[in-house]
């Protein structure tokens, strides 16, 4: 028995007066997280000096936000160094002493310090439990080294906060009944929970995060319990392996020549009709009106439904596909880079070409539509679960290779028919793609492809290199590799003609 850290999600069943408490308690934590950016951004923009000073960086202790760069790690947006960054009105308060040798604080390390002052001031601040106001400056720290290591936006002043976090081991399971449990979640006391787990394998309660969605309030706890995850198969042990292909048409392609349907969640012409409909509607209250709140909610419903129903979908879609065989394989796509917009294209006299920017928005909302990251992980957790490997390979031109004389030709394909203009192969485009896809993982069924691969009992393992594992979320590929488009842009049409002349769309 080993342990294992898994995130479990929980409907909360809130009083009234629990949700009010809760809803407060964001608005607060935002005010708070807004602040201490702003702080963090004026101490940066002014040295921590008078405003008519001039800024001089000490040596060493010099960043800078357009190169990401922080010389000696120590930037004056998360670490107030001398003469840079938060140094509160209180020098005292910046100074860490440890046996007797003066150290200064982290930027986030004095905002927390901070927060006791808070409390005791402001009553706002005085109901919310202390580690939790702690936990919000942590999570602003997070966003800084987010923006620093990993390429990701500058930290944003924020309009809407949704979730607030509480430390380890602080929030704790009461009593436990087969339809409900009750959670005791510090500072707003005992709250009911639809229990949908077996409670009483949790060993520990890790961090939890209380969010809110749709009017909805939900917990996810990340607990420690025993359980036996079952040791994954080495490759060579592997009896069979399928591929999938995914796409818009099909949302994916098995190897066996199975199919999971697209259903669209969102984007469906009824989905989508609905949603404009609910969304124009909500714009066209008046700012600022009761009716126009309650507009937005009934939208953010809506949403928080459809977004259910794409995860029922998906893990159904992803056992159905980790059932059919002992290894998976799946392309390594850059799903970022998919549903990057049109580029423009200039005419040369300061005007612009067609560039099919409209087709494309439509296409990447469809893409997204489709959720191909979820899936992925989904597959990967529970591939994990059922000890069987998940094996991520190279797309590049999986759809136009003909799998019986390797051509590889961009007219091989025509919308879903694949034809080889070398060999006349003929096959389902996206069937024939998984079963490239399958091919490369490097385990090759002997002569019939079509065949199940859970019934061919032989197996020939090839030797190739070391395919690449996959964690369980979907990263790009190690070395920035261009993203090929797995489908004609052509072969996707924009929905209806009449229904963008009747929306007042030009598209
Ligand atoms: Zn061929």
């Amino acid at each position: 028995m080993i342990q294992v850290q898994i995130r479990w999600n929980f409907k909360l069943k809130p009083t009234k007066s629990q949700k009010i408490q809760m809803s407060q308690w964001l608005t607060t934590l935002r005010k708070h997280r807004n602040y201490a950016l702003r702080e963090r951004n004026i101490g940066f923009d002014t040295n921590n000096q008078d405003i008519d000073t001039s800024v001089v960086y000490a040596w060493g202790s010099w960043c800078d936000t357009e190169s990401r760069t922080e010389y000696g790690s120590c930037c004056p947006l998360t670490c107030p160094v001398i003469k840079h960054g938060v140094v509160p009105r209180d020098l005292g308060k910046a100074l860490k002493t440890s046996k007797g040798v003066v150290k200064w604080d982290s930027a986030s390390g004095v905002q927390m310090k901070v927060t006791t002052q808070l409390r005791h001031e402001i009553p706002a601040f005085g109901n919310i439990n202390s580690d939790v106001l702690q936990r919000n400056i942590a999570k602003l720290d997070a966003a800084f080294t987010n923006f620093w290591k990993h390429g990701r936006g500058y930290p944003r002043y924020l309009r809407a906060l949704k979730s607030f976090e509480y430390k380890p081991k602080q929030v704790k399971i009461g009593s436990i009944k087969d339809s409900y449990a009750i959670f005791y979640l510090p500072g707003i006391g005992n709250v009911k929970m639809h229990n949908s787990r077996d409670l009483k394998l949790v060993k520990d309660v890790r961090t939890c995060t209380v969010k809110t969605s749709g009017g909805y309030w939900f917990i996810s706890m990340l607990v420690e319990i025993s359980d036996d995850l079952p040791q994954e198969k080495p490759v060579n042990e592997v009896k069979s392996v399928v591929g999938i292909d995914v796409g818009v048409n099909k949302l994916v392609a098995v190897s066996d020549g199975s199919f999971v349907e697209n259903v669209r969640i969102t984007t469906n012409s009824r989905t989508a009709r609905r949603l404009a409909i609910r969304q124009r509607a909500a714009s066209r209250k008046l700012k600022g009106s009761k009716n126009k709140a309650k507009a937005f909610k009934k939208i953010t419903r809506t949403k928080h439904k459809l977004a259910l129903r794409r995860e029922g979908y998906n893990w159904q879609a992803a056992s159905k596909i980790v059932k059919t065989a002992d290894a998976i394989g799946r392309e390594d796509l850059n799903i970022k880079n998919m549903v990057k917009r049109a580029k423009p294209k200039h005419d040369g006299k300061g005007g612009y070409k067609k560039n099919g920017a409209s087709r494309k928005t439509g296409l990447n909302k469809v893409i997204l539509d489709c959720g191909w990251g979820d899936l992925f992980n989904k597959i990967a957790w529970l591939a994990v679960k059922a000890g069987k490997p998940v094996i991520a390979v190279n797309p590049k031109h999986s759809s136009q290779e003909c799998p019986q004389c390797g051509h590889v030709d961009k007219n091989n394909r025509s919308g879903e028919k694949f034809l080889c203009t070398n060999c006349g192969h003929t096959e389902h485009a996206d069937t024939k793609a998984s079963i490239t896809i399958a091919k490369r993982v490097g385990l090759v069924f002997p002569k019939n492809k079509r065949t199940l691969p859970a019934d061919c009992g032989k197996v020939t393992p090839v030797k190739t290199s070391t395919p690449k594992r996959v964690e369980s979320r979907n990263h790009a590929c190690e070395s920035p590799c261009t993203q090929l488009s797995l489908f004609d842009l052509t072969a996707y049409t924009v929905v209806d003609s009449r229904k963008s002349k009747r929306y007042g769309k030009n598209s």
